[in-house]
């Protein structure tokens, strides 16, 4: 017999992000003096008050199986943050899951909320495992592609249009992961709106919540009035406390969905490591507000770093972003004939690694994400290599 593969498993492609972190590393093992721009990832190391308690529990034996739903300490403490930082009330003892990772707490709380032939709306650009989740489960990502001209402003009118009779959820990001863009008031609004019309769930990932600049507030979908009670947040501790090789995150809904949501996590992978739930707790602790305002205040002054060389490049326009660690800057003026083929050029001809908008959308097509959690050094480097290959170009008759 030969073994084939499932058709879903085979539709979808692999994470470009991740494939493109697999190839930086290929790049470096062969000598090439590659600069990556591309990866979603803290440079920092994880803070020792995180790092201390997670080797003290490996230590100490705390070695075994945790409650699926994670230890009951880290769900107070998440809890507690949800209320004070969030406006969310949520029950430790039914609301939250602890996942390892975000991504996994997103894949299970689709799973909880769509089946199969369901829709979830997806404003993009988006994030690049959003759509396969969804097609693993059996269900369509319906893209609503949002203008780059309005700076990706979500409507009621455009969510509406994509309603339909088998639309489930909508599934929001904010910061954005990769526009950079924070919901408004009114964006919060359209969404209230759209979903209560339509009694749709919503689903929050709010990974980048404590990366944000220019005191810019954060909106939780979960409190904002119309979405309580059919929201599920995502969050998770990789970016802001640089834990992404940890795995950790959550989730928190309405205990009625978080029932089945907690069968998925049972099925697959039981519950988050045990010592690393330890951790996740002293990083949840006001200890961390120090780590976490030093590692905000360096990603903000790179911003400003990126951001401003990268507009003195003609051709080059760079929008601020107001959270998370990206930039999407627009290069449809340098003339190539599409991000993936700007992205490919540089790599080949100078070496920075990037990664194409069309990655994230229809409507990023003419973009590319550039990280900037990376030292100065580097993105003076990426921009200053960037801009020389430019000037040396043959532009395209
Ligand atoms: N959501 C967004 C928008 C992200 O950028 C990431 C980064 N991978 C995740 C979720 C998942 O984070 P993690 O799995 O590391 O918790
Ligand atoms: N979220 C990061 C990114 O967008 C890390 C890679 C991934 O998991 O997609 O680059």
């Amino acid at each position: 017999m030969s073994t084939r593969s499932a058709p879903v498993a085979a539709s979808i492609g692999r994470s470009p992000t991740v494939a493109l972190l697999d190839e930086v590393q290929r790049q470096k093992a062969r000598g090439v003096d590659v600069v990556n721009l591309s990866g979603g990832e803290p440079d920092f190391a994880t803070p020792d008050h995180v790092v201390r308690p997670a080797v003290e529990a490996l230590q100490a034996g705390f070695t075994h199986y945790t409650a699926s739903r994670g230890i009951l300490e880290l769900r107070e403490a998440i809890a507690g943050k949800l209320h004070a930082d969030n406006g969310i009330v949520a029950d430790p003892g039914t609301d939250i899951i602890v996942t390892p990772s975000a991504k996994h707490g997103m894949f299970i709380a689709l799973a909880g909320v769509i089946g199969p032939g369901d829709e979830v709306l997806v404003p993009s650009p988006a994030w690049v495992s959003y759509a396969p989740m969804i097609t693993l489960l059996g269900g369509r990502a319906v893209d609503v592609p949002l203008d780059p001209r309005d700076g990706f402003t979500i409507t009621a009118e455009q969510l509406s249009a994509a309603v339909t009779p088998r639309t489930r959820a909508i599934l929001v990001n904010t910061p954005n992961n990769p526009t950079g863009r924070m919901l408004t008031a009114a964006e919060a609004d359209a969404i209230a709106e759209v979903a209560g019309r339509h009694d749709l769930a919503v689903l929050a990932d709010e990974i980048y919540e404590y990366i944000r600049y220019d005191g810019r507030p954060h909106r939780s979908l979960a409190a904002w009035p119309g979405c309580e009670g059919r929201t599920l947040t995502i969050n998770g501790f990789s970016k802001s406390y640089a834990m992404t090789g940890w795995r950790l995150g959550y989730v928190a809904g309405p205990a009625a969905v978080m029932r089945d949501v907690v069968k998925v996590q049972e099925h697959t992978v039981g519950c988050a490591a045990s010592f690393v739930q330890r951790g996740a707790l002293a990083a949840l602790s006001g200890e961390s507000r120090v780590a976490v305002d030093e590692m905000v205040a360096s990603y903000d002054a790179r911003r400003r770093l990126l951001v401003g060389a990268l507009n003195k490049i003609p051709g080059i326009s760079c929008a601020d972003p107001e959270g998370a660690f990206y930039v999407l800057p627009d290069i449809s003026r340098l003339g190539f004939g599409s991000a993936q083929e700007f992205s490919a050029w540089l790599i080949e001809r100078a070496g920075v690694v990037v990664t194409p908008g069309s990655a994230f959308g229809p409507t990023a097509e003419q973009h590319v994400r550039l990280s900037f959690a990376a030292s100065s050094d580097t993105l003076t480097a990426a921009v200053d290599r960037l801009a020389a290959a430019l000037e040396t170009r043959e532009v395209p008759q």
